[in-house]
């Protein structure tokens, strides 16, 4: 249980989203083993971390088979990545860097049009939090998943959302993939071995979110400057990540 959080606000100067020493060059667009070359950084830099803490709204007794197909679903996506993945379920939202939650997502404005989505990942801010008396940097995400899906349509929505939450930002241009942008007919439920690429080349990028991974090291509050800072600043920063992506 964290002990206290603070709203972060990204660094003025721009995050490095590449690595000169150890990021091996962009893949070409063509018959490349990953698509890291359609990833996209945000105001935070790349995001990766290690372990995950996930929080995943429970459905509660006497819930309808409906949200237990939900809640199948869903474990199964986690149990995926879960092989690929320090992940920690956590009993307590709060202490959560990313919330699942059993919402379809609200209606979003798209080139004039309200679009209706399966699924939404977005990424809502940064925040430190102190644990164990260590001040650290956490990214803050949430993932909507509706429950109004065939369950192997929601456990490939989940798949897919996820995968952005943990920080593949962008699409593949294949529709085997877990991250392709647009969705065979078939739902993809396996993570392929491009996808394990891809995620394998973002863990090797710096990231402020994972220390020793040669991104920048922010500065934490010091002294008693957290403490009364969490209690100045209440929700204002929400929304200073940006990132939002669905399907
Ligand atoms: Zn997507």
């Amino acid at each position: 249980m964290p002990e206290v959080v603070l709203p972060a606000v990204p660094p003025e100067a721009p995050i490095p989203r590449t690595s000169t020493t150890r990021a091996p060059a962009p893949a070409g667009p063509e018959d490349s083993e990953d698509y890291r070359h359609r990833l996209q950084a945000g105001v935070w830099g790349w995001i990766h971390r290690s372990p995950w803490c996930v929080w995943v709204e429970p459905i509660g007794e006497g819930a309808s088979i409906w949200d237990r197909r939900w809640s199948e679903a869903v474990e199964a996506a986690l149990a995926r990545w879960q092989e690929l993945l320090a992940i920690e379920r956590v009993n307590d939202p709060a202490a959560a860097q990313i919330q699942v939650l059993r919402r379809r997502p609200p209606l979003r404005l798209l080139e004039g049009e309200q679009r209706a989505s399966h699924g939404r990942a977005e990424l809502l801010g940064a925040r430190w939090v102190r644990r164990n008396g260590a001040w650290q940097l956490e990214p803050r995400l949430q993932v909507l998943l509706s429950p109004n899906q065939r369950q192997l349509g929601i456990e490939a929505t989940a798949l897919h959302e996820l995968g952005h939450a943990f920080g593949l930002w962008g699409h593949s241009d294949q529709p085997a993939d877990v991250m392709a942008a647009v969705p065979g007919a078939k739902p993809v439920l396996e993570i392929g071995p491009r996808d394990r690429a891809t995620l394998r080349w973002l863990q090797q990028q710096p990231s402020v979110f994972a220390p020793g991974s040669g991104g920048p090291a922010l500065q934490p509050p010091t002294g008693n400057q957290g403490e009364q800072e969490a209690q100045q600043l209440h929700d204002h920063h929400a929304g200073a990540g940006g990132k939002v992506e669905e399907r």
